[in-house]
């Protein structure tokens, strides 16, 4: 099960976010961060700036993240793009 970084796309397994001890706040930072608040110590106010993997699906993911602060509501980026594609 996976979460899009908002950025460029790139998924991330849940139980990654899981595995920090300020889950709470890395949840909050990977909304607006991306990747980067999942790297080092959280610390990293930069926006994540790796190259595009998959667009859609990044912004697919930022609707989700925008919408709501749980990640477990953020894994329906997949399904979300496909309705918003028409397929
Ligand atoms: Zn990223």
């Amino acid at each position: 099960m996976d979460i899009h970084c908002r950025h460029c796309g790139e998924p991330w397994e849940i139980y990654t976010l899981h595995e920090f001890n300020d889950y709470n706040r890395r949840a909050k930072l990977f909304a607006k961060l991306g990747c980067n608040a999942l790297m080092d110590d959280g610390e990293n106010t930069t926006p994540c700036n790796m190259p595009v993997v998959d667009l859609g699906i990044a912004q697919a993911s930022a609707v989700l993240q925008d919408d709501s602060p749980h990640p477990d509501d953020w894994l329906g980026a997949s399904d979300l793009l496909m309705m918003l594609e028409g397929g």
